[in-house]
């Protein structure tokens, strides 16, 4: 009998989609995909990639169509409030918090606009594709104001006169910026979350979604960390450890015909910089190497 194959779903196309394929890809995962195809084959793990829009991800997932899904926190929550009002279960499960796909739900006035807080958007037209979120952070607040519920475009909502301020998602905060808009509250701080169906998996599918995660930590693990490597005195040991960035328990060497000097390797849980580095140097380290972790498995 042929394994069972996981079914992975992503975005399509769109800003989670290079970022995804690159978290699968350094999980190890070969995939062969055609221009425009729907579905791609892991050629080295029985796990298929399913490229949808986003907004299907969280209902492809509940329904067990796909067995995980890679989607925005902002979809999720926004759908899950959404079953909630329609009476229906939330039954997707999320599994992991992911690096990428950072930004953040936020409220926008018009740069000229005064806002002193919560109570200025009483009586105010809000225009966002986020209804749910959005009627949670008002009701949550106890301001009244009326939600215009649009499907894109929304930045440019103030403009057109169909609404006074606007609930989008920002990153830098450019785009807000291009469209004469002021950010003022966080309705939202959101990332990518990986998700899986809420039905039992076959046990070999199983133990394929537990070696993924393991290996999505490693993945995450290693694109913070590095290894440093330096010469230090003895008698400088404590400060230096005190100095290094995040680690825990480093190898401690002997230096061949140094007697008072040692080499030290450790594996630091965030990035060196160069003020680091210096500051190491002052305290009398020498010959100091940083290098890139590769992979990780704990
Ligand atoms: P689709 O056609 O798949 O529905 P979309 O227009 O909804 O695409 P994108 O703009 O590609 O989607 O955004 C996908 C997700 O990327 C968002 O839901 C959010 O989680 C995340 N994201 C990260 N940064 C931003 C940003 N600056 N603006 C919008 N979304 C962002
Ligand atoms: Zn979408």
């Amino acid at each position: 009998m042929d394994e069972p194959r996981l079914k992975l779903a992503i975005q399509k196309s769109g800003r989670l989609t290079d970022p995804s394929l690159d978290l699968l890809a350094r999980c190890g995962l070969k995939i062969s995909r055609g221009k425009d195809q729907l579905m791609a084959f892991g050629e080295n793990m029985p796990l298929d990639v399913l490229f949808v829009r986003d907004d299907d991800i969280p209902d492809l997932v509940q329904e067990d169509v796909c067995d995980l899904g890679l989607v925005g926190l902002n979809v999720l929550e926004e759908k899950r409030l959404e079953l909630a009002a329609r009476g229906h279960p939330v039954r997707f499960q999320s599994l992991r918090t992911l690096d990428f796909g950072r930004c953040r739900l936020a409220l926008a006035v018009p740069q000229e606009h005064p806002y002193e807080g919560a109570a200025s958007l009483r009586g105010r037209r809000i225009a966002t594709t986020y209804p749910y979120l959005l009627e949670q952070y008002l009701r949550e607040r106890q301001v009244n104001a009326e939600i215009v519920t649009l499907s894109g475009a929304v930045e440019i909502a103030p403009r057109l006169g169909r609404a006074d301020l606007i609930c989008d998602l920002v990153s830098t905060g450019s785009t807000l910026q291009a469209n004469h808009l002021r950010e003022v509250e966080t309705v939202l701080e959101s990332h990518a979350v990986l998700i899986r169906t809420p039905l039992a998996l076959a046990p070999l599918k199983g133990e394929w979604v537990e070696r993924l995660m393991m290996r999505i930590d490693g993945v995450q693990q290693v694109r913070e960390s590095k290894y440093i490597m330096l010469h230090a005195p003895r008698a400088a040991l404590a400060e230096i450890r005190r100095l290094l960035p995040g680690s825990e328990s480093p190898t401690i060497i002997p230096l061949e015909g140094s007697p008072d000097k040692v080499a030290v390797h450790a594996v630091c849980r965030e990035n060196v910089f160069w003020e680091t580095l210096e500051r190491l140097k002052q305290a009398g380290a020498s010959a100091l190497l940083v290098l890139p972790v590769e992979k990780m498995l704990n």
